[in-house]
C-alpha cells in the first residue's frame, strides 16, 4: 500500500467545536461539510460531529443526501435548490433550503409539500454572489410566509471580507443587516467573523474552515488563534539518490546540486493534491528536520533535499502538514489559502481517523 496517508484527529475536532462554541456561546452551531467536509471525508467527520453540532451544511442536495445516509442532524442548502422537484427532498429529508432568487421562491411557493419546511432567505449584503438585494426582502418574507409549504423563516447572509484586517466593508454588511426593517433571526458569520469580538447577535453561526484547525487569516496560524489543526498528512521517503555536485533532479532539471547530497522521493505529488506550484522555501519534516522540496513537484512524487536530516534512509517518515507544519505555510509557499489544498486532497489518499 502506499506510504501517503491522512490521520484526522477526533479530539483535535472535538477541541475546535467546543472552541468555536465557545466563541459564539448564543448561537447553534453549523458546521460547513461542503466539498466532502473540505476534502476530510464527510463520512468520517460526520460520526464525530452528529451528537455535538446542530446543523451541517452544503453546496449542494447530492452532498446532503449523502451525509443523511450517515445523520439525521438538519442539513442546510447553502445555494438553496437547483430544481424544483428538490424541495420534495427538502420535505422528506429534513434539508433546510435557502431562497436567494426568484426561481427559487417561485419553486416552493409552486410545490405541493407533504409537510412545511424550514427555510433560509439569502440576503445579498454586498458580496454580490447569491441572494436578493434588501429592497425585496418584504415581498419574499410576505410570500413565504403565506405560503403553506413554509414552516419557519430565517435569514442567512455571507460576508466578503471578514478575514481582512481592515473590517470597513464587514461592518458596512452588518449594519444593512441590522438595519433591515423585519426583524428576524439570522444566520451570518462565518469561521473569521466568528473571531470578532463585534459580531452580531445570530441565531446560527456557520463554521467551515475553522472546524478543519486552520486559520482564515492569512497572518496567522491556527494555533495561534486557539484552533488545532485536525488533519496531518504524512508519506514516507520511497527511494534515496546520493547525488554529486552539478547534478540536476526532477522534470526540466530545474534544481542543480550545488555539493554532493542525499536525494529522498517522497511519495505524493499534485495529483495527491500537494500544489506543484510551491515556491523554494517549501520543506517537509523528517523526524522534526527540515528537508527542503527541490525540483518540480511531480505527479505522484516529490524529491526533498535530504543534507539536514541524520540517518537519511528509505522508508522514513514525513510530515507534509499537520501539527507540526503549518498547512498555512504550504499554502503560502503555493500562493494559495489552505481551503484550497484541503478541498484537492485526492480520493486516493488513504484516511484514518486516530483518537
Ligand atoms: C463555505 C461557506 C461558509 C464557510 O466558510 P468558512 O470561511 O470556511 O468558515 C459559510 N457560509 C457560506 C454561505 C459558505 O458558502
Amino acid at each position: 500500500m502506499r506510504p501517503l496517508k491522512a490521520y484526522l484527529s477526533k479530539s483535535a475536532l472535538l477541541h475546535n467545536v467546543a472552541f468555536l462554541q465557545q466563541k459564539a456561546p448564543n448561537s447553534q452551531l453549523c458546521t460547513v461539510l461542503k466539498a466532502n467536509a473540505y476534502g476530510h471525508r464527510v463520512a468520517l467527520m460526520v460520526p464525530i460531529l452528529e451528537h455535538v453540532v446542530n446543523f451541517f451544511a452544503v453546496a449542494a442536495i447530492e452532498e446532503a443526501e449523502t451525509i443523511r445516509t450517515l445523520s439525521n442532524t438538519p442539513i442546510i442548502l447553502l445555494e438553496g435548490v437547483f430544481e424544483h422537484h428538490e424541495y420534495h427532498l427538502c420535505d422528506e429529508f429534513n434539508f433546510i433550503p435557502a431562497i436567494g432568487n426568484a426561481h427559487q421562491l417561485n419553486g416552493l411557493l409552486d410545490a405541493k409539500l407533504m409537510n412545511p419546511i424550514d427555510v433560509f432567505i439569502k440576503i445579498n449584503s454586498g458580496m454580490n454572489r447569491l441572494g436578493i438585494r434588501p429592497e425585496e426582502l418584504a415581498h419574499y418574507y410576505q410570500a413565504l410566509n403565506d405560503s403553506e409549504n413554509v414552516k419557519s423563516i430565517q435569514l442567512m447572509t455571507h460576508l466578503a471580507c471578514a478575514d481582512e484586517a481592515d473590517d470597513t466593508k464587514t461592518r458596512t454588511q452588518l449594519a444593512l443587516m441590522a438595519n433591515l426593517p423585519q426583524h428576524l433571526s439570522a444566520s451570518i458569520s462565518n469561521s473569521a467573523n466568528i473571531f470578532d469580538d463585534q459580531k452580531p447577535a445570530q441565531s446560527i453561526v456557520r463554521a467551515g474552515l475553522a472546524l478543519y484547525g486552520a486559520s482564515p487569516f492569512d497572518d496567522q496560524t491556527a494555533e495561534s488563534i486557539g484552533l488545532k489543526p485536525i488533519l496531518e498528512l504524512r508519506s514516507k521517503i520511497i527511494h534515496v539518490n546520493h547525488i554529486k555536485a552539478g547534478e540536476h533532479v526532477g522534470y526540466g532539471a530545474t534544481f542543480t546540486a550545488p555539493h554532493d547530497l542525499p536525494v529522498g522521493v517522497v511519495a505524493c505529488g499534485y495529483a495527491d493534491g500537494y500544489p506543484r506550484e510551491v515556491s523554494k522555501e517549501a520543506y517537509v519534516l523528517i523526524d522534526g528536520y527540515k528537508a527542503p522540496i527541490i525540483g518540480r513537484v511531480a505527479m505522484d512524487m516529490f524529491m526533498v533535499d535530504l543534507s539536514a536530516v541524520p540517518e537519511s534512509k528509505w522508508d522514513r517518515e514525513v510530515i507534509l502538514f499537520g501539527e507540526a507544519l503549518p498547512i498555512e505555510y504550504v499554502a503560502q509557499w503555493a500562493g494559495t489559502i489552505p481551503y484550497t489544498i484541503f478541498t484537492h486532497l485526492a480520493a486516493r489518499i488513504h484516511f484514518n481517523v486516530i483518537d
